[in-house]
């Protein structure tokens, strides 16, 4: 090989290594946009969720409320019944069991009262705290949408960024032999994305090594594609 198509051997992998290496930075920020819509929706559905329970709590509360209410008319239903007995009745005896009968009635009417109440202040109690949820709940929504939005419009220029540079890695591919691109390709996967080094002051830039001799020597004649004899990656000088 000579030396002039060595060194644009080397110069193609260099750019398919900038571009790769590009590509793989791109890529992680994809990731991680991908993963902050994740949190972000996780977000939304935990707070949601919070509101579902609240709602479903809230109605059981004022089903409580309704049977209070029907069972507080009954009582005074059976009060005014009672009383309304009282004129015609002939015997004491008959007098007091009906005023006995119309006082417990009076005093289970006070009862459920006392439970409305109670009732009615945990229902209070509970909707404010649905109407606090509900509010945060429609905060986050805004918040997510409109980081969804700001995200979503970030990832279709990751995505356009990432198809140009395909059809530009793609023609500095070709151009490479299918061997050395292999090489390239291992390396890169073996070697955490780094390929292609230079060799400065006799040692690998990849591995820090120092390079044997005769292959400083090669390299400096530029007779073949040259990697380091302790990481293998592809090495490369630049002259002075
Ligand atoms: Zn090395």
């Amino acid at each position: 090989m000579e030396a002039k198509d060595v060194q644009e051997q080397m110069r193609l992998l260099k750019d398919l290594q900038d571009i790769d290496t590009a590509a793989r930075k791109i890529r992680l920020d994809r990731q991680q946009m991908e993963q902050e819509l994740g949190s972000l929706d996780a977000e939304v559905e935990r707070v949601r969720v919070m509101v579902t329970g609240l709602r479903e709590g809230l109605d059981a509360l004022r089903a409580e409320r309704r049977e209070l209410g029907q069972a507080l008319a009954l009582e005074r239903d059976n009060v005014a019944r009672a009383e309304s007995r009282l004129p015609a009745i002939k015997t004491q005896k008959e007098y007091i069991a009906v005023l006995k009968e119309v006082d417990t009635a009076k005093k289970m009417n006070r009862d459920i009262e006392e439970r409305i109440k109670g009732k009615d202040a945990e229902i209070a109690a509970l909707d404010q705290d649905l109407q606090e949820k509900e509010k945060e709940l429609a905060e986050q929504e805004d918040k997510a949408n409109a980081r969804r939005a700001l995200i979503e419009e970030q990832l279709a220029e990751i995505d356009a960024t990432l198809s140009s540079r395909e059809a530009e890695r793609a023609a500095i591919a070709e151009q490479i032999p299918l061997v050395t691109r292999k090489r390239y390709q291992t390396l890169l996967d073996r070697r955490g994305g780094i390929a292609v080094v230079e060799a400065r002051q006799g040692a690998c830039q990849g591995c820090h090594m120092q390079l044997p001799p005769q292959v400083f020597n090669s390299l400096f004649r530029q007779e073949e594609v040259m990697s380091c004899p302790h990481c293998h990656r592809l090495i490369f000088l630049i002259r002075q």
